[in-house]
């Protein structure tokens, strides 16, 4: 696994830390290893067969044949290894009235009362297994503690990054000399973690996948950060006013600065409003969120209506201090404060999946939309010519109008239904409803040829859009 993914196979209950010696058939008051003891005779004898594969640590030739954890002569030589009492609880597979710290005091007082020189054997500082990282649990809670503190944490998520070495040299020690099933240092560090900061903080509940707060260790720098997870909302939005932008607009002159310039008057965008901001400015305060991301299903050009139902999004939250409000409230100040702009509905909390799915939704769409023809047909023929391209399949180049940020292709794009064709003088007005990804203005306009068949085709007169509007999205 890589180091710097979230540890996930954490687990914090004490049974489960049972459970692993049942398995490996700890569990019961006797000792199956007790019997054993002989083998340190043989030892003695089988000496002279090393055939080099041992290593001078602390001026002291370590046997690799000592039988693992939890035989006695397992735990005596973890000891003279310089293992830590956290690490000695962890590793040693016996049975001890208290965990952690306490459990591996106790399990080394034991080894001290079967094998007085080992108590007087001068064993290395630092810890192999895990450099005395367990002496900074307090510190680390303490961190995570302050920095959690002003914030709303339904869940919390513990990742913990230890150094490469450290991990291949604990992996090393403990496979070979380590009761079965031992936690791995990753894993029993985290869970340290967790047991200390649960006792300091009430409520708090630990996951192992979406939290509301993810917190990162950093075993060599003790570096706690903590990353707040967004949350996300998901609605209907219509705009009922043309001119107003789906997302944040950044001033062309000064690029969108923050302090901005004398052409945007300090605002840094180039509309005042914004889909996004008009919904989410209101859930960034209330929720006292860094910034907000819009993510529509499709959007409409700056000058189109969406109206109808509305357009489907989901509104994603970044940092936010506060994670629950009433949608409800905050639905009816965004209304009220954006009144004959846009209006939203159908609010419900969501996760970032829904933004995928959002995104990659392909509906139909109603549009109306309006235009002036400059050398009028028949009014008959007008509605007969555009009324028979309904049902057909359009040949649609890419727009010049886009042909700065999209890749010039040839598409095919499906005409659903064509009515309610409106012919006023010269101008005229119908409803057309049209697969996912069709550029309806070019439709009408035809956009010098480049759409085929096309409204200014048929009717053999250049065609003017004056306005389009979004009927309906035809999703969820
Ligand atoms: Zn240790
Ligand atoms: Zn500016």
């Amino acid at each position: 696994m890589n180091p710097d993914e979230p540890e996930a196979d954490e687990t914090t209950p004490e049974e489960e830390e049972w459970q692993l010696y049942a398995t490996a058939g700890y569990a019961a008051a006797e000792d199956p290893w007790d019997d054993l003891v002989e083998v340190e005779d043989d030892e003695d004898e089988e000496e002279e067969w090393f055939d080099g594969d041992d290593f001078e640590t602390n001026g002291q030739t370590l046997d690799w044949d000592s039988p693992p954890c939890p035989a006695p002569l397992g735990i005596a030589h973890m000891i003279r290894l310089g293992t830590c009492n956290h690490c000695l609880h962890r590793v040693g597979g016996r049975r001890t009235e208290e965990i952690g710290e306490k459990g591996g005091a106790s399990i080394r007082a034991e080894a001290f009362a079967r094998d007085k020189e080992l108590e007087s054997y001068e064993a290395p500082d630092l810890c192999p297994l895990c450099e005395n990282l367990f002496e900074d649990v307090d510190n680390i809670v303490e961190r995570i503690v302050e920095q959690t503190g002003e914030l709303d944490h339904g869940s919390l998520q513990v990742g913990v990054h230890v150094p490469k070495d450290l991990i291949q040299e604990e992996d090393r020690i403990r496979t070979r000399h380590a009761a079965p099933g031992s936690r791995p240092l990753k894993a029993a560090f985290s869970e340290a973690v967790q047991t200390g900061v649960s006792a300091r903080m009430e409520g708090v509940e630990f996951v192992k996948e979406r939290p509301d707060l993810m917190i990162l260790i950093d075993c060599l720098t003790l570096r706690v950060d903590v990353d707040i997870r967004p949350v996300f909302i998901y609605g209907r939005y219509r705009k009922l006013d043309r001119g107003i932008p789906q997302t944040r607009w950044p001033c062309r002159a000064c690029r969108g600065r923050a302090e901005g310039c004398e052409a945007c008057e300090g605002t840094g965008l180039q509309y005042p409003d914004s889909v996004q901001d008009l919904i989410g400015e209101p859930f960034r305060l209330v929720l006292s969120a860094e910034d907000t991301s819009f993510h529509g299903m499709g959007r409409e050009d700056i000058d189109v209506r969406c109206l109808g139902r509305g357009r489907p999004f989901v509104l994603e939250v970044k940092r936010p201090k506060v994670r629950r409000t009433d949608l409800e409230e905050v639905m009816e100040a965004v209304n009220s404060n954006a009144t004959g702009k846009i209006e939203i509905s159908d609010l419900r909390w969501t996760n970032r999946s829904e933004v995928s799915r959002i995104k990659e939704t392909r509906a139909e769409k109603s549009y109306t939309i309006r235009f002036s023809v400059e050398q009028p047909p028949e009014e008959s023929f007008i509605v007969d010519s555009i009324t028979k391209l309904s049902g057909v399949t359009l040949e649609q180049q890419t727009p010049k109008r886009v042909s700065h940020r999209r890749a010039d292709k040839n598409r095919k794009r499906k005409v659903v239904s064509i009515d309610n064709v409106l012919v006023e003088d010269n101008e005229v007005q119908f409803s057309v409803r049209c697969e996912a990804g069709t550029y309806v203005k070019e439709l009408v306009h035809s956009d010098e040829g480049r759409t085929v068949p096309s409204v200014a085709g048929v009717l053999e007169s250049p065609c003017e859009v004056i306005w389009l509007d979004v009927e309906d999205i035809h999703a969820d």
